[in-house]
């Protein structure tokens, strides 16, 4: 079957019923307001043309999702952090068991910190230290 359109709305039909004593194609919806109606015999469910993903565009004309890095100024934020929490930078080296001198080459930037030090430095100062690359 080539697939009719429904003649009130222009759908995909699904079927056939009266209209104005006019037996003609509709789709599910226009259906309600026919008589006699009858669903084609070879209707099948029409699958979606595209799913809302697809619709987004093809995936390989998109940036991979999830690329971050350290904001430019991860120092400063952590060391503003660090002075709301009323941490002195040995007590937080203490608290995230690592030298004092750690903690000074990031607030420094003398340094950067690792993944897993981000992680630690974002979940004990409550900060984003992440942004999303260009
Ligand atoms: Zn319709």
């Amino acid at each position: 079957m080539a697939g009719l359109d429904c003649q009130v709305c222009g759908k995909p039909a699904v079927g056939e019923g009266f209209v104005e004593g006019a037996r003609v194609a509709l789709c599910e919806v226009c259906s309600e307001y026919s008589r006699g109606f009858q669903v084609f015999k070879t209707y099948v469910p029409p699958k979606p043309k595209y799913s809302p993903l697809q619709a987004a565009g093809p995936a390989v004309a998109r940036k991979p999702q999830g690329e971050l890095r350290l904001v430019e100024d991860y120092g400063q934020k952590i060391m503003q952090a660090r002075g709301k929490q009323g941490l002195s930078r040995k007590d937080f080296a203490k608290k995230l068991l690592v030298q004092e001198k750690e903690v000074e080459g990031f607030e420094q930037q003398k340094f950067k910190p690792g993944e897993a030090m981000v992680k630690k430095l974002e979940f004990a100062l409550g900060i984003s230290l992440l942004e999303q690359a260009d």
